[in-house]
């Protein structure tokens, strides 16, 4: 019998290499995406449902169509600027979009719920290395918006028995190794494919976002990890609700920080090329430095991101940006 998983944002970037893993790991992942910034083309690996989350008849319809055992959740507004300038946006389709998923799903009976939070939600910590424990303090309506979803996912589980495995990603970077999909935003705001632009002469210069914060060379410092590893961590979740494990929250990142000028050197001595910069205003929302601790993720799930070195992430994300775009 097919395991169907219901994969919401499966056009994005995050989605649609977690689509890649569960087809590998013999699921038949069902795309739901709006294609607001996802791409019909990066929906590689099962099947595609296009639908919106604010429309809880068409995830109604999704689900009596597929019968998923499982749901995925990648579908979200995710840019800290954006947030910031419209918050309203944030809450409306990330808070009001998952709460109608998380509805559909339990009126489905589909009990198991993976869900990408974030580390946003810890908010300017001042240099701690961040876990599972931490405090949540969100400095911007991105992350606030995500806390709230993961208050959400406790609730409807005491009430209704819903499932959750909650992973809060550090900074998602790279691409399948395979080449099969990548990372591709219109507008791209993400450091890495923007300094890649960079190196391939399409676009002048880089923007330090501030360089006067209280770090060693004053950029702000970021946990990257390699977006397969990422996704091999969800396969390891669905597994770990399939067994029974129960719900659970897991940091990933691989507790390396790396600031804005470290990432920038690192490029240059993958591609051999220059990266001019400007130095900017401080981007409103941005906390200094955040940095997590994977300890549980690879004790308790047994994860083991073997990608996820500066180098790699960069030479992968950097193969894709020379080869592989979508087009609408
Ligand atoms: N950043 C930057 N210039 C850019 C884009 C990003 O200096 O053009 C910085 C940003 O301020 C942050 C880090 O790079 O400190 C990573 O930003 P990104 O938007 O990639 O991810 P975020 O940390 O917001 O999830």
């Amino acid at each position: 019998m097919q395991k169907y998983v219901l994969v919401t944002g499966g056009a994005g970037y995050i989605g649609s290499h977690a689509c890649k893993a569960l087809k590998a790991a013999g699921y038949v992942p069902v795309t739901f995406d709006n294609l607001e910034t996802g791409w019909e083309e990066a929906v590689k690996f099962g099947p595609f449902e296009r639908g919106d989350l604010l429309d809880r008849a068409r995830l109604d319809e999704v689900f009596a169509k597929w019968n998923p055992i499982a749901v995925m959740h990648f579908a979200a507004l995710s840019q800290v600027g954006e947030a910031v300038a419209e918050p309203g946006r944030y809450w409306r389709v990330n808070v009001g979009g998952s709460l109608n998923l998380i509805e559909a799903a339990i009126a489905a009976g589909c009990l198991d719920f993976v869900f990408s939070s974030t580390c946003a939600t810890y908010g300017d910590q001042d240099g701690v290395v961040l876990d599972e424990n931490t405090q949540q303090t969100p400095s911007n309506p991105y992350g606030s918006s995500k806390r709230a979803i993961e208050e959400m996912l406790r609730d409807f589980g005491v009430a209704h028995g819903l499932r959750h495995v909650i992973y809060r990603y550090f900074n998602v970077a790279g691409a399948d190794p395979a080449g099969e999909v990548g990372e591709f935003h219109q507008p791209e705001t993400h450091l890495i494919p923007l300094m890649l632009d960079v190196v391939s002469g399409k676009r002048p210069a880089l923007t330090l976002f501030g360089t006067d914060y209280p770090t060693p060379d004053g950029t702000c410092v970021r946990d990257y990890v390699h977006v397969s590893d990422l996704v091999d961590a969800h396969v390891l979740g669905l597994r770990w609700l399939e067994d029974g494990k129960g719900s659970r929250v897991f940091c990933l990142g691989t507790g390396a920080g790396f600031s804005v000028r470290e990432v920038v050197s690192e490029a240059r001595a993958v591609t051999n090329q220059d990266v001019p910069m400007n130095i900017g205003p401080r981007r409103p929302g941005d906390a200094v430095s955040l940095v997590s601790g994977s300890a549980r993720a690879v004790k308790e799930l047994g994860w083991a991101p073997s990608r996820s070195s500066m180098q790699q992430m960069i030479s992968d994300a950097w193969r894709w940006h020379e080869n592989g775009h979508y087009n609408k």
